[in-house]
């Protein structure tokens, strides 16, 4: 049974031996303290060392070089069978690197170590380690992970998007390189699923469906060319954020799909903006092409070198009288002295030259009238040619209207600088004439008292008449008609038949005639006439004309101001003259009583005067007084006349009452001075009596009483009054009749008016200061009549005053 059980054991390690020795793995076997007890010979292959040079060696020789799969250095005591036999565990597989000195490289084992125990005891007494050379194997997987990396890094530096999908067993995102993250602003880590995908990158869920529907369809057909789409939408809150293309591909063999993507955008821009920009173009030229076709502005298009028109808008053409662009191309009659076509070239060039350039020119119509136009010309690309843009407005009107101005300013300005009438006519029709044609010009004054026409001035082609009559004239028309007159031949001629007007001189084409005006009145006509064109005057040469007649008018009135400011300026002259005159007077009348007073007065005071003497003086010194007094009275009564505040007091008074009272209080002085007086007139007691302020009526009589008395040296002295009666109104008019000096006729006038003596030289006649006519004059005037008087020098005077007669009985009806 020994012999069966040694046989038995000896079998058993006899077949372990042979797998020991013949097995591919490594195997060490460890002791308790770490000493290597056996190693195989795989192992010795593989670490290159013999079963005696390890025999004894333990794991914490420092020959041992061990490294982990990072490169980190592995301690003696961290050898996978030392932590076996320090923990009683398995350990491994794990994978070492362990330098083989004999090939001075590092042979990579996976190790695997685990503890043995003897029956009954709790801590391994020894270890063995199995190993198997993994190196190769290693390398190789050293060798995908680069070519992974390599994948990897070539994938994120693709300049296109790539997602990687798997299908299989549901869609998930397996990658998506850089590109892909920041064309979709998304990353792997973020994309759990396919599904979280689509909701990121559109959040519009109808939208997204549809994306999502139409890809998986396209991607299920399997056509390929379905696959490609181009500038997909990607939206961020409702707007489109970018544009991409994308190119599924089905790698169905891999269940897997890649998806390239490119960002789009900035082409799908370009391309955006070059349509808008061709949009834009057509539009343009469209715009161009209208407003060229339908402006009222006159557009040509010339020839940047010759000036030949290529082309021409409706309104230029037009414009110079021609039915089509041809018409104008063949010809070159719009062009007006002293405007020439070379003149025309320059200006081109000049534009050409400058860039831009306007100026006024000058046209003329196929029909040859005349316009203005501001042109301006620019240098501009047409359909690829270099050409000159041409735009003209039609400035006639206004040029027209600058003229009318600087003719009538200068007309006006004439009216003030010419001295007589013929210069300021002859200067009108110069001007005039650039405005119309005023060959047969004439100023014709009207005398109304003749009804004849005169000439002060004319100039007239034909007709050479100074003189006629303005009764059936056509000058005349314009006087009875009161306005201006535009008459053509048959008007004329239809009013010759018609017998209103008869002819005159020359029979001419047109005829234009405006009123001369003074005030209200109408003083002359201005007329122009032309023999040969019909047309050569208008409304406007009308209004022309009017104004030129308003400035001679003006001037004429002017002339009259003129004359009647000199004349006032001589009356203010004399006026100013009297004054002094009065005044030196004046002093004279009051100087001369005021000697008397004084004068008498001391000789008063001589102690051997006479009674009789001194009776004298003292009624010297009491005329003088009384004289002075007058004087003053007078001056009193004037100035309370002129600053209005004499009064009239009316009352009834008896005429004869008062006629007896001044005869006889006057008949003593006037016999007295050898002379007599008589009271002529009186009226009927019963009509005796009137209303009127009988003051100032006895002032008036006395005053002619006394000046009769003062300047009449014989003869006699006669007054009185009678009753008049005219248009139904009675008044009563008094007389005071002297046979004294008289007064000269050139001052009966003038007696009336303040401070004037008929003559203030006569030295006789100075007693008074030149007031008492004024104030009777005033008194009457007061009391509603009038005074005047008839003189003849040397023979004497009649001065009459009127009152109105007013009874008790007709004051009580009003
Ligand atoms: P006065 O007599 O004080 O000079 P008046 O106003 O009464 O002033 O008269 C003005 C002038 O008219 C007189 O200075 C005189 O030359 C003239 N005149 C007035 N009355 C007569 C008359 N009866 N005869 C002649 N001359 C007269």
């Amino acid at each position: 049974e020994r012999k069966q059980a040694e046989e038995a054991l000896r079998k058993s390690e006899e077949q372990h031996r042979r797998l020991f020795e013949t097995i591919s793995q490594g195997v060490i076997y460890q002791a308790v303290d770490g000493h290597i007890i056996s190693a195989n010979p795989s192992a010795e292959k593989m670490l290159g060392l013999s079963l005696d040079q390890m025999r004894g060696k333990t794991s914490m020789d420092s020959r041992w070089k061990m490294i982990t799969e990072n490169g980190e250095k592995v301690h003696g005591s961290d050898h996978p069978s030392m932590i076996a036999l320090r923990t009683g565990e398995k350990i491994g597989p794990v994978t070492r690197g362990i330098y083989i000195p004999e090939k001075d490289e590092y042979a990579w084992l996976s190790i695997t170590a685990t503890p043995l125990f003897r029956p009954d005891e709790e801590k391994p007494f020894q270890s063995y380690a199995v190993f198997d050379d993994i190196t190769l194997k290693k390398q190789h997987e050293d060798e995908i992970k680069k070519q992974q990396q390599l994948i990897h890094t070539i994938l994120n530096k693709l300049p296109i998007g790539i997602a990687i999908n798997t299908v299989e067993p549901e869609p998930k995102v397996e990658l998506v390189n850089e590109n892909f993250a920041q064309i979709y602003g998304v990353r792997t880590e973020d994309l759990p699923t396919v599904e979280s995908f689509w909701e990121a990158v559109y959040e519009d869920e109808a939208f997204r469906e549809k994306i999502k529907n139409r890809i998986l369809s396209d991607i299920n057909s399997g056509d390929p060319k379905r696959m490609q789409w181009h500038d997909i939408p990607i939206t961020k809150k409702g707007k489109v954020v970018k544009y991409v293309s994308a190119q599924n591909i089905l790698l169905e063999d891999h269940g897997v799909i890649i998806s390239t993507v490119t960002d789009t955008t900035e082409r799908k821009r370009a391309e955006n903006e070059i349509i808008n920009a061709r949009n834009h173009a057509e539009e343009s030229r469209l715009r161009f092409e209208t407003l060229f076709a339908e402006s009222p502005v006159s557009i040509l298009i010339l020839d940047k070198d010759t000036g030949e028109v290529v082309d021409a808008n409706k309104t230029a053409y037009s414009a110079y009288g021609f039915d089509n662009l041809a018409a104008l191309q063949q010809s070159d009659i719009w062009m007006e002295p002293p405007y020439s076509l070379e003149d025309a070239l320059e200006r081109i060039q000049k534009a050409a030259h400058d860039g831009i350039h306007v100026f006024e020119w000058k046209n003329r119509k196929v029909t040859g009238e005349v316009f203005w136009e501001l042109v301006t010309l620019r240098p501009m690309v047409i359909d690829g040619m270099e050409r000159i843009f041409s735009t003209a407005i039609d400035i006639t009107g206004q040029k027209q209207k600058e003229l009318e101005k600087e003719v009538l300013y200068r007309i006006a300005n004439a009216t003030f600088v010419s001295e007589d009438m013929e210069t300021l006519l002859a200067s009108i029709k110069k001007t005039l004439n650039k405005l119309i044609d005023t060959k047969n010009f004439y100023v014709a004054l009207y005398d109304k008292g003749k009804d004849m026409f005169t000439i002060p001035y004319e100039a007239d082609e034909k007709d050479q008449i100074e003189k006629w009559p303005a009764k059936q004239s056509t000058t005349g028309l314009v006087i009875r008609k009161k306005k201006a007159l535009l008459l053509k031949k048959p008007d004329i001629l239809k009013l010759i038949r018609s017998g209103e007007i008869e002819q005159i001189g020359n029979m001419c084409e047109v005829w234009l005639g405006v009123p001369l005006l003074s005030g209200p009145d109408i003083i002359g006509v201005l007329a122009i006439q032309d023999y040969h064109n019909p047309n050569a005057y208008d409304k406007g040469g009308k209004e022309v004309l009017e104004f030129v007649s308003s400035q001679i008018s003006m001037a004429i009135q002017r002339k009259m101001f003129m004359k009647d400011l000199v004349i006032a300026k001589e009356k203010a002259e004399e006026s100013n003259r009297l004054k002094s005159a009065f005044l030196a007077n004046m002093s004279h009348e009051i100087r001369t009583p005021m000697n008397g007073i004084l004068g008498f007065a001391e000789l008063l005071k001589e102690p051997q005067l006479t009674d009789e003497q001194q009776q004298q003086y003292i009624e010297i010194i009491e005329k003088s007084g009384e004289r002075m007094l007058n004087i003053i009275n007078d001056i009193v009564d004037i100035s309370r006349i002129e600053s209005g505040l004499m009064d009239v007091t009316l009352k009834e008074s008896n005429i004869n009452e008062q006629l007896d009272y001044l005869y006889t209080f006057f008949k003593p002085q006037v016999e007295a001075k050898g002379m007599q007086l008589t009271l002529t007139d009186m009226l009927s007691p019963k009509k005796a009596n009137t209303i009127t302020d009988r003051e100032k009526l006895l002032a008036v009589l006395a005053n002619l009483i006394k000046n009769a008395i003062k300047y009449s040296h014989e003869g006699t002295i006669e007054f009185g009054c009678k009753i008049l009666e005219s248009h139904g109104r009675a008044s009563l008019q008094f007389f005071v009749r002297d046979t004294g000096i008289g007064i000269p006729k050139d001052r009966q006038h003038a007696i009336f008016e303040r401070f004037i003596q008929a003559d203030i030289e006569d030295t006789e006649a100075r007693q008074g200061a030149g007031l008492g006519l004024a104030i009777s004059k005033a008194y009457v005037e007061m009391l509603g009549g009038e005074i005047w008087v008839e003189s003849i020098e040397g023979r004497g005077s009649t001065f009459y005053f009127t009152i109105p007669y007013k009874t008790h009985h007709q004051v009580l009806n009003t």
